[in-house]
């Protein structure tokens, strides 16, 4: 299986970086090195702001029509060439083949989504106090966008943020993730090779901190999107705050599940199950904090427990394989903490909790009862394979619980009352949430958080208006 070095996209053309420097890139299920990254210095990020400015300019005066056409083609190239992207993004990331083409596949999706969307960038006439006056409403693009993201969903969270800048006419510099950057730059590739204007998206990897301390606050810069960790994320908004840039921040979450009395428990173990191990739980919808009602909870445990015990563990690229490694040796050493702190509180490993093997960073499928709120795990969020479960007598001291972190990004419950579906609706603090289902979250939906999980959204039109000046223009017949 072979696996391309990545270069960086300035202008319109691939590139080294000016002074040749790159970066390791390996493979999570062996350990070992599979390529290199070209490491962007100041010269490398210079030229891609000229361009970003330049690419701007170009996109924005194009046809809203001929812009949409433009993305139109690069989705259908990310069809024609999934098998491919998906066999490079398994290489660096780890995930199961199968999770690899439904993320290159969505990207289409999503890509599309946005362009039938950006037809749609309607200003207003507002009517005036003075009949000889007409007031405009004018919707405009904010201008070149700065994007980090991480390793998680290396095409997924960068074509979020893509789709809808395009989509509002402004042009993107990414800073792709250093860990698995091959099958962003697969991403960018088609968009290069749909025609976008030189310019309109450029790609840099290199030393995050460096990056983003030199982009945010650059003059061509107009707005900032990251996808990360709350600390980090609250660093670059601060930052974009001192220079005025708009900002979206998708952060950290530490999804509650709640399953109430009457759920249907086969359905709320079956969702809630599959959904906890994919990606390896590094997922930041993923469910992490179980709260089942006390007269269903052994058998949610006990079922839950076999379900992740029969999960096949492996090599992404390996037929059959259900959970892939961890994405860096990082993350071992940050759950195998987590259950360390979490038994040493008092609370019961179920199934789990250990590192398999000593190649490549596999961890077991984890489940983890009784888990006190003393306990690491329920208050930081864990982002690997654990659920950690905790009883409830009360929908509203669940609630409560759910609501006690700082976090607000996803959430899911299983019940069949409407009452308590409605009262769940009403004060669960989440920015997305799933009832009696799996998350789902479409381009055309709302994808953002609350609290400590950031503010802003990457779907549905609000994606767009985020990227979008409002201006008032009003003419005096004179
Ligand atoms: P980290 O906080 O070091 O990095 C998270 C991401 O932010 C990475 O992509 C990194 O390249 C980027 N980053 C870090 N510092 C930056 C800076 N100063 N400027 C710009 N980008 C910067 O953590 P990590 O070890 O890579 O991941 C661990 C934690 O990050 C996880 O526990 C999880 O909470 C969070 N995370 C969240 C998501 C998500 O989808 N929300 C994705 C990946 C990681």
């Amino acid at each position: 299986m072979t696996y391309p070095n990545t270069q960086l996209f300035i202008a319109g053309q691939w590139q080294d970086a000016a002074e040749g420097k790159t970066i390791a890139v390996f493979n999570p299920s062996t350990g070992k090195e599979i390529g290199r990254v070209a490491h962007a210095s100041k010269t490398d990020l210079d030229l891609a702001l000229a361009a970003a400015q330049k690419g701007f300019e170009a996109w924005r005066d194009m046809p809203a029509a001929e812009r949409a056409k433009t993305m139109r083609r690069a989705a259908a190239l990310m069809r024609e060439r999934a098998e491919a992207i998906a066999a490079i993004m398994v290489q660096e990331q780890g995930k199961p083949l199968a999770e690899a083409k439904v993320e290159t596949m969505a990207s289409a999706d999503i890509i599309e989504w946005f362009a039938d969307e950006s037809l749609r960038v309607y200003g207003r006439i507002v009517p005036s106090r003075n009949l000889k006056a007409t007031q405009m409403v004018l919707k405009d693009p904010v201008g070149p966008v700065a994007a980090f993201t991480p390793w998680n969903f290396p095409i997924n969270q960068v074509v979020r943020k893509l789709a809808a800048a395009l989509g509002a006419g402004c042009s993107i510099l990414v800073k792709a993730p250093e860990e698995t950057p091959a099958s962003p730059a697969e991403l960018i590739r088609a968009f290069a090779d749909a025609g976008v204007p030189a310019g309109t998206v450029g790609l840099v990897y290199g030393d995050p901190a460096e990056i983003s301390s030199y982009l945010i606050p650059h003059p061509v810069i107009r707005k900032v999107t990251f996808t990360g960790s709350t600390p980090v994320g609250k660093q670059l908004a601060a930052l974009a705050g001192k220079h005025m840039k708009r900002v979206t921040m998708e952060l950290g979450g530490h999804a509650p599940v709640i399953v109430a009395e009457d759920a249907d428990l086969e359905l709320a173990i079956k969702i809630s199950s599959g959904a906890k191990f994919r990606n390896a739980g590094q997922v930041c919808i993923s469910p992490t904090r179980y709260l089942v009602h006390e007269s269903i909870r052994a058998d949610f445990v006990a079922a839950f427990a076999k379900y992740a015990q029969g999960l096949k563990v492996g090599d992404g690229l390996t037929a059959g394989t259900q959970m892939g490694p961890l994405a860096n040796p990082r993350r071992i050493t940050a759950m195998a903490d987590l259950m360390a702190d979490a038994v040493q509180h008092g609370a019961t490993l179920v199934t789990g909790g250990e590192r398999i093997g000593s190649e490549g960073n596999f961890f077991q499928p984890t489940v983890l009862n009784d888990v006190p709120l003393s306990a690491r795990i329920v208050n930081e969020e864990p982002f690997g394979p654990v659920a950690a479960i905790r009883g409830f007598e009360k929908i509203e001291d669940a609630i409560a619980e759910a609501n006690r972190l700082p976090f607000g990004l996803a959430g899911y419950a299983f019940t069949s009352s409407l009452k308590n579906a409605h009262l769940l609706a009403q004060r669960l603090e989440v920015g997305m949430l799933w009832i009696n289902q799996a998350a789902a979250p479409a381009a055309e939906l709302p994808f953002g958080g609350l609290k400590d999980s950031g503010y802003g959204s990457e779907g549905g039109p609000e994606a767009i208006e985020a990227h979008l000046n409002t201006r008032l223009v009003s003419i005096m017949n004179v």
